[in-house]
């Protein structure tokens, strides 16, 4: 069999490159998934597809995986919070819908966004609400171990009984982070300790509810992970995933918990993978504040979604990214320019691993041998996507190849990254939006911007007019001045 370089990942659990090294014959991965009370925005999906990245990679090495994707359908509260209402209910209350409808509306619009890129379906989508029961059974073995207190809240965690508690998110407990965590809870003993359980308060009547040992309530958010992870994958796995937001709360939580609920003395799961975060306007993107840009604004301003795709792809997924109109048009016309070169060496062969792809390069096409060295060291250390869409760059130009080791090498850079190069139209890729689908309110909301600009450059607030500049190119807006005055386009 073909290895190739060894596969190293950045382990957030000690913060280093390290040999990846599969414990069992399949892979199991988790990675955390949505919480389905509103869309998902681009930021979360940079999450997927960086999953899917990994599981690309772990493919091309021939690593069997069984991957699990959550859905939260209850259990995460407003903030972040431990007695905070639930999102799902808030949500259903805003939208005067009930819980079940806001889930499964937002699960499906997830499940398209996650179709419309490309990422490949998990062998498990399991939902929060269905494992209650083997919530409370979790929560009851670490009551009886002592790891945990009641109060009129409900059931805490006591994260003074875990002695290496935060080590993932190499927090000072005594320090810890204040901001993160600014609720206040009666009785609570340390601010790091967590809600295990979610009891109604007097008066208070939960949509969501469930009886248990601690009164009728809610799991908290962190105690679903564990539980579905471990019935789905065993109690020990190799991998799990998330957006760095979660290395410092959640995950630090889900391993003091699954640690404590295991009492084996081993770590629960070895690789904790963190993909860095999609900042729009250099604001962190938030679901809960709303307003955040997703695909569908996207597709409907005429880019198409492995434009996108391509965009995070070409940075590595531990840099954080600036999302601008401007970097999504030139991941656009990459894209249109790669499809018009890869047509015609279409239909591509399979070369999904390594193994297969070398098998069938020719022994004369050194050529073709060297790129796929090349990609394959690229992508084995640390999934350096950005290396392997200059190598299938490099590959398409390079003149001393032979038509079928460009045909491999295009399909294994396709294999790993996930573009879609086998069968994209290029004229499904050239839907720029003109003015004319403009609505009203976006009309107006743009000519204000460009008056804006017009009176700073009258007052010389030259700071301001270059704000509203950047403002506008980051709705697609381009300005020119004229003599007449400056005029507006979409680029
Ligand atoms: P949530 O639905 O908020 O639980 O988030 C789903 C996933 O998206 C989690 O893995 C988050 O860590 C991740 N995530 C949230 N916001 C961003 C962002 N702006 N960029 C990258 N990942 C994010
Ligand atoms: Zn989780």
């Amino acid at each position: 069999m073909t290895t190739g370089h060894q596969l190293r990942l950045y382990n957030s659990l000690g913060r280093r490159i390290e040999d990846f090294s599969p414990s069992a014959a399949v892979t199991g991965m988790y990675s955390c998934g949505p919480t389905v009370y509103a869309f998902p925005h681009l930021g979360n999906m940079r999450a997927y597809v960086f999953a899917d990245t990994l599981r690309r990679g772990l493919r091309w090495k021939g690593i069997p995986v069984r991957h699990v994707i959550n859905i939260t359908d209850v259990g995460n509260a407003v903030a972040d919070t431990d007695t905070g209402e639930d999102k799902l209910e808030v949500a259903a209350a805003r939208e005067r819908r009930s819980v079940d409808d806001i889930a499964a509306f937002y699960t499906r619009a997830f499940f398209d966004d996650m179709a419309a890129l490309n990422i490949l379906p998990p062998d498990e989508y399991p939902r929060a609400t269905a494992y209650v029961g083997q919530m409370i059974e979790f929560a009851t073995r670490l009551e009886e171990r002592g790891y945990t207190y009641r109060l009129p809240s409900g059931l805490y965690f006591d994260t003074a009984k875990v002695p290496d508690y935060g080590a993932l998110a190499l927090l000072d407990v005594e320090g810890q982070r204040e901001a993160a965590r600014v609720e206040h809870v009666e009785g609570r003993r340390r601010k790091t300790d967590f809600a295990l359980w979610r009891t109604e308060g007097p008066g208070q009547r939960r949509i969501m509810r469930w009886d248990s040992p601690w009164g009728p309530g809610a799991p908290g958010w962190h105690l679903e992970c564990s539980v579905m992870s471990i019935a789905l994958l065993g109690p020990h796995f190799d991998i799990h995933t998330g957006g760095v937001d979660h290395r410092e709360l959640h995950h630090v939580n889900e391993i003091a918990q699954s640690e404590a609920w295991l009492g084996d003395g081993q770590p629960w799961v070895r690789y904790w993978l963190h993909n860095e975060f999609l900042q729009l306007g250099a604001q962190k993107m938030a679901k809960s504040a709303g307003g955040a840009p997703r695909l569908a604004d996207l597709t409907e301003a005429g880019y198409h979604p492995m434009a996108f795709r391509l965009f995070l792809l070409g940075g590595h997924y531990r840099s954080q990214l600036d999302f601008t109109v401007t970097a999504l048009d030139a991941a656009q016309a990459t894209l249109q320019r790669l499809v018009t070169r890869v047509q015609p060496l279409r239909p591509l062969p399979d070369a999904d691993t390594l193994a297969i792809a070398t098998a069938r390069i020719s022994d004369r096409d050194a050529v073709a041998a060297k790129l796929l060295d090349q990609i394959d060291a690229a992508i084995a250390a640390d999934l350096n996507t950005p290396k392997v869409l200059a190598i299938l760059q490099d590959t398409l130009r390079e003149p001393a190849i032979t038509r079928n080791g460009q045909g491999v090498i295009v399909a294994a850079c396709d294999a790993l990254l996930g573009l879609g190069l086998a069968s994209l139209d290029p004229r499904d890729l050239d839907g720029r939006r003109d003015t004319a689908s403009l609505t009203t309110g976006e009309r107006q909301a743009i000519e204000k911007l460009v008056a804006e600009r017009t009176e700073a450059r009258a007052e010389q607030d030259w700071a301001r007019a270059d704000q509203i500049r950047v403002e506008l190119e980051q709705l697609g807006v381009q300005v020119t001045d004229t003599p007449d005055g400056p005029t507006w386009d979409l680029r």
